[in-house]
């Protein structure tokens, strides 16, 4: 008898080999038909509830994805490729979860029937390739130089952004707001330099767009009330500095032997005080920002000499403003003169809902901006807020690569017929791959169809027949169950978002067909068991 050797652990599972594969394809189902329902203009939302109770309503591919906490290793993968198209393009979060999974579904047969895993990859990579080498030759590429032009541009793709949202009632509002905040930006289009800010109450339209920086009002100490609150062209100081009687009792101890003594620690203290705010008075500024708190002797101070001052500003709001306003943050008051002050046409703090605003108006290096979303319920703002992301994304992707192509489905069909012409062309298992391919991009015209009721074999039907006719951008028409041309209708999308979900969905689907193997152990990465407490 052989002696049996043991490699692994007690305990450890391992599954492998082609049912291996293709239990990590029906898990990966298992997540597409979680996310299907959700896709395009009529799809529906989920609401997703997390241990604490705290519920999500979205539409957003890449949060439901995120929110579902996938523990299935394969599945996760999934995941990854939704997070990565959110970080890359920012839209397509929910296409590129159904086109991976679609490319899984229909390589199973292949794995069924002993297609060998490497030439199914090969298969699928080819495929891809032509896909996006076709994208790129048939994007529409609007004339840039054209500033109307782009303009209509950006914002036909903001609207078609956010066509599938929950804001799809208010999308012209909204897309032109979008695209007024994209433009504001300077060339390099940084994405944290627009600000969002959510205000409960109001309604949707209510939502306003401050060219220039908006934070609430931070904690303030008593004398505020006395400061003005509105000026023009007033000189802004943006600070670093605690403006507070460091109290005695902080940091340092300090020996003494008489009354006089203390006294002089706490004179020095005041001076100390008084000296700061003596040269920030002096050098003319009159609105006084800092990271850290400022005090109610300070608040005072200023108050008294018509000047308006916020502390505990939170960093980013800082960084905004210096973006915005100009000038420098100051660790020090020692040179505090115009140069390294920034300034606005206008400064005011004024009401917004329940909550107090400071706004800063007309800056002068504007770069920057602040969304203040108004609307009834927190879940909704938040939802709002997540479009609005995804539409800036796509404008400032658009801006930046002017190529488009229609959505609706209308590119997956043409992609679709376009691959299998061209599968005709190759012999051997090659061919099957591809034009299997071929068959997974019409899910997403499908699921569009499906998710608004239409009858998705009849519209496909239409679609195959115009596509064989020569209409390249024919696709599902929402609104009358129909079939359109959808780059006449303007449902029009980045090219980029297509080749990049394009891409992810094919990766993801290789990494999954490359796994023949899963070693689970359980005992490893766990630590030792915690100490006992108490008694035995
Ligand atoms: P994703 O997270 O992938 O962006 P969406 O729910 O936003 O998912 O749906 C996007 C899909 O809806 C795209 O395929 C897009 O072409 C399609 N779509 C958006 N607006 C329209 C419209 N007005 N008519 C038809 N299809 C549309
Ligand atoms: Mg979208």
């Amino acid at each position: 008898m052989q002696p049996q050797i043991i490699l692994l652990k007690e305990g450890t599972e391992a599954s492998q080999g082609r049912s291996q594969i293709i239990s990590n394809i029906n898990a990966c189902q298992a997540i597409v038909d979680c996310v299907r329902t959700t896709l395009g203009p009529r799809g529906m939302d989920k609401l997703m509830v997390e241990a604490q109770g705290k519920a999500t309503i979205s539409n957003d591919g890449a949060t439901i994805m995120k929110l579902l906490d996938v523990v299935h290793p394969a599945a996760k993968t999934l995941v990854d490729i939704a997070k990565s198209q959110d970080a890359e393009v920012g839209d397509g979060t929910t296409s590129v979860v159904i086109l991976a999974g679609e490319f899984l579904k229909q390589m199973k047969p292949f794995v069924e029937e002993g297609v060998h895993s490497q030439i199914i990859i090969r298969g699928v990579r080819r495929a891809t390739q032509l896909a996006v080498q076709f994208i790129n030759e048939i994007a529409v590429k609007p004339k840039k130089d054209d500033e109307t032009e782009l303009r209509q541009l950006l914002e036909k793709c903001a609207a078609t952004a956010m066509g599938s949202k929950l804001i799809n009632q208010q999308k012209d509002f909204f897309s032109k707001m979008v695209v007024d905040a994209v433009l504001m930006l300077d060339d390099l289009l940084p994405l944290n330099m627009i600000g969002i800010k959510k205000v409960p109450g109001g309604a949707l339209e209510d939502t306003l767009l401050v060219a220039g920086v908006a934070f609430k009002k931070t904690f303030s100490y008593a004398g505020f009330e006395m400061q003005p609150k509105q000026y023009t062209d007033p000189k802004i100081a943006l600070l670093n500095i605690e403006l507070e009687l460091k109290a005695e009792r902080d940091n340092a101890e300090v020996r003494l032997e008489n009354v006089e003594e203390y006294q002089k620690v706490v004179d020095a203290e005041w001076t100390i005080l008084y000296d700061k705010l003596a040269k920030i008075h002096s050098s003319g500024a009159k609105v006084v920002l800092s990271k850290l708190p400022i005090g109610d002797v300070a608040t005072q101070y200023f108050a008294d000499r018509d000047m308006f001052c916020a502390g505990r500003v939170p960093d980013e709001d800082l960084k905004r403003t210096m973006k915005a306003c100009g000038g420098s943050i100051l660790t020090t008051v020692a040179d505090l003169d115009d140069s390294v002050l920034g300034t606005c046409q206008h400064f005011e703090e004024s009401q917004i809902g329940g909550d107090r605003f400071n706004l800063f108006k007309g800056c002068p290096q504007a770069k920057t901006c602040t969304i203040i979303i108004r609307g009834g319920a927190e879940q909704f703002m938040e939802e709002t807020e997540r479009s609005l992301h995804d539409a800036i994304m796509i404008v400032r992707r658009a801006k930046k690569n002017d190529a488009v192509v229609a959505g609706g489905g209308a590119i997956e069909m043409e992609l679709s017929k376009h691959l299998r012409e061209i599968s005709r062309t190759i012999a051997g298992k090659e061919q099957m791959l591809i034009s299997a391919i071929a068959r997974a991009l019409e899910v997403i015209p499908r699921q569009l169809c499906d998710n608004a009721g239409f009858d998705s074999t009849n519209i496909l039907n239409k679609l195959r027949q115009k596509h064989a006719q020569g209409n390249r951008w024919m696709g599902v028409d929402i609104l009358n169950e129909d079939v359109a041309d959808n780059m006449e209708k303007c449902v029009w999308e980045p090219s980029l978002v297509k080749i990049n979900a394009l891409s992810a969905a094919s990766e993801a689907t290789c990494l999954i067909l490359s796994v023949d193997e899963t070693i689970k152990n359980p005992k490893s990465g766990e630590g030792p068991a915690p100490p006992g407490r108490g008694r035995r």
